[in-house]
């Protein structure tokens, strides 16, 4: 019988955990309401592989709704209501078959207000996900695997002389790249940003795109934002929704991002874009 083959050489680097591969997230036709207030009607939007979609529009059209449906956290709000479908990679994260933890694992969430736990160390943010999934991994794994959520968080240099701080001691802006490691570390697929730098000050906010538009290369990234500069910047796709007091949030225009900052095809985008709303 023939032998197995020797075993890889141990790599050099510590190696990102590599994702299965870049997935496509789509809506389809989604519907939401709190009890009897519908905030959104029939959305229906693409998120490509590996591109940054944006989702822009004013305060109470139904973003930060949306975002949550995408992972499954809408259905938290005992009121909250939905039809329609959410499809990653053609599976809907919404059939009963599916489990409610597949789904966040795959689809991961980042706050406006940096949420680190404060009293935990550094180390134990970022691997803080392993346990709420049930994650086992041998001690050196974890290291790994918090070495490279850092560096792909862009906070290793910062940190890694005191991986047993608290995460609480750092700036906001590094809170913010604590909580996109931690969310990084159970492997997405997608990574939800719901205004990450509304918080913060512009060089946070400038590290944060970068790191943003370098994590785009094996995360699926959806990012809502007020700062229509910030959209230019990072994002391939654009989204503009509105609402009005009558009629629930739709998506008014949607496509190539520079397309959209360009040439908006809505006169209500054009207003929008320019800063007339
Ligand atoms: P955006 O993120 O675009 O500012 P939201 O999705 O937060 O908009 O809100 C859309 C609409 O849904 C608003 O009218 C808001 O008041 C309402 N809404 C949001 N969250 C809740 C909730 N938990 N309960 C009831 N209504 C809500
Ligand atoms: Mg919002």
């Amino acid at each position: 019988t023939a032998l197995p083959p020797p075993p890889l050489p141990a790599p050099t680097s510590v190696d990102a955990p590599a994702p299965a591969s870049l997935a496509e997230l789509e809506a389809r036709e989604i519907t939401a309401w709190f009890g009897s207030h519908q905030v959104l009607d029939r959305v229906s939007l693409t998120m490509p592989a590996g591109g940054i979609t944006a989702l822009i529009g004013p305060s109470g059209c139904g973003k930060s709704t949306f975002l949550r449906i995408l992972n499954r956290m809408h259905e938290l709000v005992p009121s909250a209501k939905l039809a329609g479908e959410v499809l990653l990679d053609g599976e809907d994260i919404y059939d009963p078959g599916k489990r409610l933890i597949d789904a966040r694992r795959a689809i991961g969430m980042v706050f406006q207000k940096p949420n680190p736990f404060p009293a935990m160390s550094i180390r134990e943010n970022v691997l803080a996900g392993l346990k709420l999934t049930g994650t086992k991994m041998r001690k050196s794994d974890k290291a790994d695997l918090v070495e490279s959520c850092l560096t792909k968080g862009g906070l290793w240099n910062e940190v890694k002389d005191r991986l047993d701080a608290p995460g609480g001691g750092l700036s906001g802006g590094q809170q913010q790249r604590l909580c996109i490691a931690r969310s990084l570390a159970v492997r997405p697929r997608v990574l939800l940003m719901d205004e990450p730098c509304s918080a913060l000050d512009p060089t946070s906010t400038r590290v944060i795109e970068e790191t943003m538009v370098e994590l785009a290369q094996e995360v699926t990234i959806v990012i809502v934002t007020h700062n229509m500069q910030q959209a230019a910047r990072v994002s391939d796709q654009c989204a503009f929704f509105l609402a009005s007091h009558r009629t629930p949030g739709v998506i008014v225009e949607h496509g190539d991002t520079r397309a959209m900052f360009e040439n908006p095809q809505d006169s209500r985008t054009a207003d929008y874009v320019n800063g007339r709303f």
